[in-house]
C-alpha cells in the first residue's frame, strides 16, 4: 500500500466560504498519519503536460497553468484558481500517475491518492465544480497508453456524478465507468440511460437514501457489471460527501458504507485485477466525517488480497 500526497495541493486556495478547502486535505492527512502510522507516503511528482494531453485540450491546460499573481481567478460559479492551483493541479494529476506506476509498474498492491483539487467534474476542454484536471481519467488513460492495459475500470462513489470522467470515456471500450449518485443534483448528469458505448453504469438514488439502498444497488447492479468487466486495474474516485453529514447532499451514508464497498471492489480487483487499486480523492466536505471515511476506506484497501498475485 502506497499512499500519495504533497504539500502544494494544501496550496490550492479556494477563498473564505468556499467547501473545498485546504483543511479538507489537512483532516484526512491527520487522520490517516495516526491511524496508520506504518503507511509508506509518497510524494506525487508533477504531471508531465503531455500525460495531461492524453485526456485533456491544450486550451484547459494553459487555463490551468496561467500563472495568477495574486487573488482568486473564477473559472466558473463553483470553480475558483489562486496562485497555487497551478502547482496543486499537476501534483493532484500526477499523484495518479506515479501511483499507476507504483501499482501496475512496481509491484504494490495498493495505492491512496490524498490529493486536491478533486477532478471527477472536469472535461476534455473544462475546468468546473471545483475541479481543474481529472485526475482519475488521467491516470486511466496513463494505465492504458503507456502501461498497456487493456481493460481498466473506474469507480466513483462521490454523490456528484462524474460527468467529467463520464464524457471523456463514453466512447471508449477500454473503460468502464461505474457511479452510484443523488440526483438530483449537481452537475445534472449520470441518468440511468447514458450507458456511454455500454461502458457506463450509472444508478441514481433519490435524496434521504441511505446505506441500505445504497448497498442494494451497488450489490445488484453496479459490482456484477464491473465484475463482468473483469478489469485489469481499478480506479477509485473516492468521494466522501454520500455521509450523512455532509453539506452539500442529502444522503445518509454511514462510515461503515463505504468500508464495505471498498471491501466488495478490493475483492472484484483480487478476482481480476491481481489486487491492483490506485483510489484518488474526490469530495467529501464535513471534515470530521470526510477524515472517519477515509480511514475506513484504506483500511479496507489495507487487507491482504483474497488471492495473492
Ligand atoms: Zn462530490
Amino acid at each position: 500500500m502506497h499512499a500519495f500526497t504533497h504539500p502544494a495541493c494544501l496550496g490550492h486556495a479556494t477563498g473564505p466560504g468556499h467547501p473545498e478547502r485546504p483543511e479538507r486535505l489537512a483532516a484526512v492527512l491527520t487522520a490517516l498519519r495516526t491511524a496508520f502510522p506504518d503507511l509508506i507516503w509518497k510524494e506525487a511528482p508533477r504531471a508531465d503536460r503531455s500525460k495531461l494531453q492524453r485526456v485533456h485540450a491544450a486550451s484547459l491546460v494553459d487555463v490551468v497553468l496561467a500563472p495568477i499573481p495574486e487573488g482568486l481567478v473564477g473559472l466558473d460559479p463553483d470553480t475558483v484558481a489562486s496562485p497555487g492551483s497551478a502547482e496543486a493541479a499537476l501534483r493532484a494529476a500526477g499523484a495518479g500517475i506515479a501511483a499507476v506506476d507504483a501499482i501496475v509498474g512496481g509491484g504494490a498492491l495498493r495505492a491512496f491518492c490524498a490529493v486536491r483539487p478533486p477532478g471527477h467534474h472536469a472535461t476534455a476542454d473544462t475546468a468546473m465544480g471545483f475541479c481543474l484536471f481529472n485526475n482519475v481519467a488521467v491516470a486511466a488513460r496513463h494505465a492504458i497508453d503507456v502501461h498497456g492495459l487493456k481493460r481498466v475500470a473506474i469507480v466513483d462513489f462521490d454523490v456528484h456524478h462524474g460527468n467529467g470522467t463520464q464524457a471523456i470515456f463514453e466512447h471508449d471500450p477500454q473503460v468502464l465507468y461505474a457511479s452510484s449518485h443523488q440526483a438530483p443534483l449537481y452537475p445534472g448528469t449520470g441518468d440511468e440511460r447514458e450507458t456511454g458505448c455500454g461502458n457506463v453504469f450509472n444508478v441514481m438514488l433519490p435524496p434521504g437514501a441511505d446505506g441500505t439502498a445504497f448497498r442494494s444497488v451497488w450489490r445488484s447492479r453496479l459490482l456484477p457489471a464491473l465484475d463482468a468487466f473483469a478489469p485489469e486495474l481499478l480506479l477509485i474516485s473516492a468521494g466522501f460527501d454520500a455521509h450523512r453529514n455532509d453539506p452539500l447532499a442529502g444522503l445518509q451514508l454511514e462510515a461503515g458504507d463505504f468500508g464495505w464497498l471498498t471491501r466488495e471492489l478490493a475483492a472484484i480487483a483480487d478476482r481480476h485485477a491481481h489486487g491492483r487499486i490506485v483510489s484518488m480523492l474526490e469530495g467529501g466536505y464535513d471534515l470530521q466525517a470526510l477524515a472517519e471515511c477515509s480511514v475506513v476506506h484504506v483500511d479496507a484497501l489495507l487487507e491482504p488480497p483474497r488471492q495473492p498475485r
